[in-house]
């Protein structure tokens, strides 16, 4: 019998033992720094003579490891694989696809120092921010595997005289699985366990940023025996073999997180029919945010001045959900910015491996790149209050910055910056502050500061944002409790970690015998 779900408790880093732990895993990943890790197909390790080298973003002259880059040719004999597993997985019972998940959290629970580790020092994580996201791909395999049980079971269908109806879920066929560098396995964990447990086949292709930890997950699925050719392991360029495959006539589904750009662009591909193409292309997108904080003049404002600072810059203000806009009420703008400043003054930045700096270095060099040019911008269109300049270091710091006064229209108050660069607004009341929030293309998270309860009941009507949250902070949304994904530009409108989430990797058959 399965237990009902439960989230996977965070580590206390302030527990000497769990300090140590983390200390021994850190130095067991930099102790297989260099090493190289195959594409799988079906069964097959391949490698190929170009390759990716993933740099530690702390510090730019460690390799964390190589990848090899996948080519066309490659992504056409993982199609061939995922197509033949395809005929026997489909038809292997939603238990035993559901026990594989709960085997694959199992030993990601094992391992939680380990591949938090792995975060650090690939993708920049702190210590706390990696442990979340182990946290939730484990929640994401123990959630999916419910969730796959209940959709095996008997659906309620209405009852008609001298028949028996019935309606079963099916799976899709092969699918393209793309995740981002920023939750490099929570998301990726969750993207293709969610495909394979409803009973698809997948091709994973990971964010080039993040091959190491994309292969750790690819181990374990190996070590939980989920069958060869199920999860078929593509590390390239998207550019390159994301492209082919988006627009391959036999691939049937695409689910992808990464940015607006890319997501529209599949959207687009995805939706071209190819020659021999026999289906309509599936294509969950979970896309970008600019995600707003409004503070109320009737707010709790040092509640509100954590919240803001929390949303921002942990993990560098590079989540879909983190907080890049606080709309403040006037009648308290110059309180809470003063103490917003005061707050964000104390942040610490630096190389993350070291438990004390709250925010590491940003994913890499083309990311640094363009959030210090929106710096550059946000210096013409706004008040620079807070850091503005890169920290220094071997690697790609930068302050936790703050421009007041924004316009709602200026580029800073509407482009996805994906950085630790906030854009603090003022509104003249709380209406006002709504339209800011809802005024631009997308719609992901958001988070309203008021103890007025008017005030929150025309926040839930009226803020249009997939994840709203009241009196705290909007981002760390948790698996099963607060479904994850946005609206407008943010995505397909989907929920993960939510009861609707699979359906997206189903199609429902109806059967109806006549009883003779
Ligand atoms: P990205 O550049 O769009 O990349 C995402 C994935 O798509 C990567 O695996 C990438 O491969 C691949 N890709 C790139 N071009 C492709 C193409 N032409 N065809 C097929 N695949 C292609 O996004 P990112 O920089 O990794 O992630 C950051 C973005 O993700 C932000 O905008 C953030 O808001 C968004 N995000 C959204 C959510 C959500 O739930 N809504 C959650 C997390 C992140 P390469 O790495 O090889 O280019
Ligand atoms: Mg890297």
């Amino acid at each position: 019998m399965t237990t009902q779900f439960k989230n996977e408790a965070l580590v206390d880093f302030s527990k000497p033992e769990n300090k140590k732990m983390m200390e021994a895993a850190l130095a067991k990943v930099e102790s297989r720094f260099g090493r190289e890790y195959p594409i799988i197909i079906g069964n097959e390790d391949v490698t190929t003579p170009q390759k990716i080298r993933s740099s530690n973003p702390s510090n730019k002259n460690q390799f964390v490891g190589i990848a090899q880059k996948g080519t066309v040719d490659l992504a056409e004999k993982a199609l061939g694989a995922a197509w033949k597993a395809f005929e026997t997985w489909k038809n292997t019972p939603a238990a035993d696809r559901a026990n594989y998940l709960f085997k694959i959290a199992s030993i990601m629970r094992d391992r939680k120092f380990e591949l938090a580790a792995t975060m650090v020092l690939e993708d920049g994580k702190s210590w706390v921010e990696a442990d979340a996201d182990v946290a939730e791909a484990i929640d994401f395999c123990d959630f999916y595997g419910r969730e796959a049980l209940r959709y095996a079971e008997e659906q309620p269908v209405v009852a008609w005289p001298g028949e028996k109806n019935e309606l079963v879920y099916l799976p899709l066929g092969v699918g393209v699985v793309l995740p981002p560098w920023n939750f490099p396995l929570a998301i990726l964990a969750g993207m293709t366990t969610a495909a394979i447990v409803t009973g698809n086949t997948v091709i994973l292709k990971p964010a080039s940023d993040t091959p190491v930890i994309a292969a750790r997950f690819m181990e374990i699925v190996q070590e939980a025996k989920v069958p060869a050719g199920v999860v078929n392991f593509l590390t390239g360029s998207g550019a390159d073999v994301g492209e082919m495959l988006i627009s391959h006539p036999k691939v049937r589904f695409i689910t992808f997180t990464g940015s607006r750009e890319v997501g529209l662009h599949i959207v687009e591909e995805a939706g071209k029919t190819k020659h021999g193409q026999i289906w309509i292309k599936r294509v969950i997108a979970e896309m970008g945010g600019k995600d707003a904080i409004i503070v109320d003049e009737e707010a709790d404002i040092d509640a509100a001045v954590e919240g803001v600072a929390g949303s921002a810059y942990g993990f560098q203000g590079q989540k879909c959900s983190a907080c890049s806009r606080a709309i403040v009420s006037e009648k308290i703008y110059d309180e809470f910015l003063e103490k917003l400043v005061t707050r964000v003054k104390k942040i610490t930045v630096g190389p993350v491996k070291d438990f004390s700096n709250y925010m590491g270095p940003v994913s890499s060099q083309s990311a640094f790149d363009k959030i210090m040019g929106y710096i550059e911008t946000g210096k013409k269109e706004g008040r620079l209050v807070c850091g503005g300049e890169a920290a220094s270091g071997n690697g790609f710091f930068i302050q936790p910055t703050i421009f007041a006064d924004v316009k709602p229209t200026a580029r800073i108050a509407q482009e996805e910056i994906f950085g630790p660069v906030l854009a603090v607004i003022k509104a003249k009341d709380f209406d006002h502050a709504l339209e800011i929030a809802n005024g631009t293309q997308y719609g992901l998270t958001g988070a309203v500061y008021t103890k007025n309860q008017q005030k929150i009941e025309k926040a839930r009507r009226e803020f249009f944002a997939g994840n709203l949250y009241i009196n705290r902070k909007c981002t760390g949304a948790m698996v099963g409790v607060q479904p994850f994904g946005g609206f407008n530009m943010s995505g397909t409108d989907s929920k993960a970690g939510g009861r609707d989430y699979l359906l997206l990797f189903l199609q429902a058959k109806s059967i109806c015998e006549r009883l003779i």
